[in-house]
């Protein structure tokens, strides 16, 4: 009997020990991870560069009020800054609090330029934001808001539909908030062009583009987020996944012009940019924005995706296509995907579902080669046995 509620429909398998890429079961087994947590573990488990920080920092200090200055966050925050679009960060220690703490941001923005009544958040119809109130019907889906009455606030277009993004922006429209590539929602790449269109629409609006980066950014495309390929600037990007590679890490980053608004007692956070928290974030940031660290997930990439590809092109009845972009990987099959990843997990392989029947491969960003390979043999095995 378990005394935790049944929100989740886990599977009969936990695990002991982590190593790199690999997990050991309490029942002695050892698997190749490839979903790091849903694209947590960015460096893997027990990264000893990163064991080595919390051993040191937990000697230290672990946690003091924002009421105080945290050197350890005030570099964490100068180097995402410097590294990227952004001005200013606010820490959190999700991705829910990171997406509400932007959703914050852009209308306190308005309300700060005398424009109160500028609130409304225009988001891509069953995406995902997190599980939090608003950030559930941000998502806008039925499956995820029903049963929990409403929070307003929210408008919704269809991915794609660009006739209906355009209708959707109101006098009340703050901002466009939508995931650079929707993960939950199927790993969907939205394209270069079309994030240049939004950019230039969110001008000619007059309104702000948060891109919600806790997923696919940190990294996991290849680049350091995955808006760098198509040159534009997002206003806000709320991060987190990635970050901690297993610590729990939220962020909100901004740039100046809406930062000026979030003056003091306007947001805060408990836990937010704890000492511990921003040592781990630090030694997490240091190794993955590198460019050698980042031309190498471009590499792997390239080598997993070309794969893959063969792949489809031997088993077309059973894979439909190949999605995503740097490590963050989706197989869509033709048909429902769970008997699919149940059988990857008897040959010790983990990933995990996205929506559209969509196999989702998330490995650690420093995984090698032959894991790579082990992976795409079990992956064709699986193809094989089920053709
Ligand atoms: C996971 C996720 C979130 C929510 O993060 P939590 O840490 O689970 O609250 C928000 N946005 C996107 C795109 C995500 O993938």
């Amino acid at each position: 009997m378990s005394y935790l509620a049944k929100n989740y429909n886990r599977k009969k398998i936990s695990f002991k020990r982590g190593r790199g890429s690999y997990l050991f079961s309490t029942d002695g087994k050892k698997y190749l991870d490839m979903l790091s947590g849903i694209a947590v573990n960015s460096l893997g488990h027990a990264h000893p560069k990163l064991v080595k920080t919390i051993k040191d920092q937990s000697k230290k200090l672990w946690h003091v009020s924002n009421a105080f200055q945290i050197p350890e966050g005030e570099q964490l925050a100068k180097k995402l800054c410097q590294k990227t679009f952004a001005d200013y960060v606010i820490f959190q220690n999700s991705g829910a609090e990171a997406t509400e703490a932007a959703i914050k941001v852009a209308r306190r923005y308005f309300y700060s330029i005398g424009k109160p009544n500028k609130t409304r958040i225009l988001c891509i119809k069953n995406s995902f934001h997190g599980r939090t109130l608003a950030t559930i019907f941000a998502s806008g889906s039925k499956k995820m808001t029903e049963g929990f009455g409403h929070v307003g606030g929210f408008d919704h277009f269809t991915f794609g539909n660009h006739n209906s993004l355009k209708k959707k922006i109101t006098k009340n429209t703050a901002a466009i908030m939508v995931e650079t590539i929707l993960g939950e929602g199927g790993i969907k790449v939205i394209p270069n062009w079309c994030l240049k269109e939004l950019r230039k629409l969110c001008d000619k609006k007059k309104i702000l583009l948060i891109l919600d980066e806790v997923q696919c950014g940190i990294g996991r495309s290849g680049d350091f987020f995955a808006f760098e390929n198509s040159k534009i600037k997002p206003d806000i990007v709320p991060i987190a996944k990635g970050i901690g590679s297993g610590f729990p890490i939220g962020a909100v980053l901004m740039n100046k012009k809406v930062a000026a608004s979030m003056t003091p007692g306007t947001h805060g956070s408990t836990f937010g940019g704890n000492p511990l928290a921003m040592a781990v974030g630090n030694a997490v940031m240091d190794i993955v924005s590198s460019k050698k660290f980042l031309k190498n997930v471009k590499k792997s990439s390239k080598y997993f995706f070309s794969n893959l590809n063969n792949l489809k092109e031997k088993y077309p009845n059973i894979i439909k296509e190949i999605r995503g972009r740097g490590l963050l990987i989706g197989i869509q099959l033709h048909t429902d995907q769970t008997e699919f990843i149940k059988k990857l997990m008897i040959n010790k392989l983990l990933t995990i579902r996205a929506a559209e029947n969509v196999v989702r491969i998330l490995p650690p960003l420093n995984v090698k080669k032959k894991e790579i390979d082990m992976a795409l043999k079990i992956i064709a095995k699986v193809c094989s046995e089920l053709k």
